[in-house]
């Protein structure tokens, strides 16, 4: 099953980079296990998916530990992280997306032991039930962050809303593309901003279309397993 539904997901993003003319080898599928034990997650280590990720800190750092021999996998912590957290998990993870005030980066600052890559939450549409910026205090947040180095800002991040359109998926990850765009070619230090992590299990071909380097992807993979 698992086997079939990761066919199936690489088909898709093949189709979808197709459809957009871009290399296949610019997108990364990392596997969200947030809804299955270790031991699927190890099955899916041993089919070889090296990008993992979780939105709890526990659950991260419990998967970490039971995968312990796959040392090719590179850990992402996708969920809201608490200030009191960060020192538990910082130095576990290869990358954290979902930096959301200047009060967390702060924390990572003074807690990371080596740079970390990040991503900058951002929220597109300004529903209040989101963590992430408004699209016009990213910027000013990467500035005023440019200090901080032990926080590299690889990229920007967005959850589209729930029940969207596909016409509506198409203008909030168009948007994030838009606004990375925007802060690389600001060519600051501390963030090449080139990376665009948005797409999950019901929207990642439409995300790929607009131009998502990394889809997070959960349910698609283990559906009927
Ligand atoms: C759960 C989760 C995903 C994966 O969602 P699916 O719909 O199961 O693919 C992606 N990103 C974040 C931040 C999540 O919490």
């Amino acid at each position: 099953m698992l086997t079939d539904n990761l066919k199936h997901i690489n088909q898709e993003i093949l189709l979808a980079c197709e459809k957009a003319q871009r290399s296949v080898s610019d997108v990364t599928m990392i596997a969200v296990t947030k809804s299955v034990e270790s031991q699927t997650a190890k099955e899916l280590a041993k089919l070889g998916v090296v990008n993992m990720a979780e939105n709890r800190v526990d659950k991260l750092l419990e998967k970490k530990m039971a995968l312990k021999d796959f040392s090719v996998i590179k850990w992402h912590l996708i969920g809201n992280l608490q200030r009191r957290k960060v020192k538990l998990v910082i130095n576990e993870i290869d990358y954290f997306h979902a930096l959301d005030s200047f009060k967390l980066a702060e924390e990572i600052q003074k807690r990371a032991e080596k740079e970390i890559s990040c991503f900058v939450e951002v929220n597109i549409t300004g529903e209040e039930s989101k963590h992430g910026f408004k699209p016009a205090e990213v910027l000013p947040f990467v500035q005023e962050i440019a200090e901080f180095d032990k926080i590299k800002i690889i990229g920007l991040m967005t959850m589209a809303p729930l029940n969207a359109s596909e016409k509506e998926l198409h203008e909030v990850f168009s948007e994030l593309k838009k606004l990375q765009c925007a802060i690389s070619d600001q060519h600051l230090s501390n963030a090449p901003c080139t990376e665009l992590s948005m797409g999950m299990s019901n929207d990642f071909p439409i995300a790929i279309e607009e131009g998502a380097t990394f889809v997070r992807i959960g349910t698609a993979i283990f559906r009927g397993a």
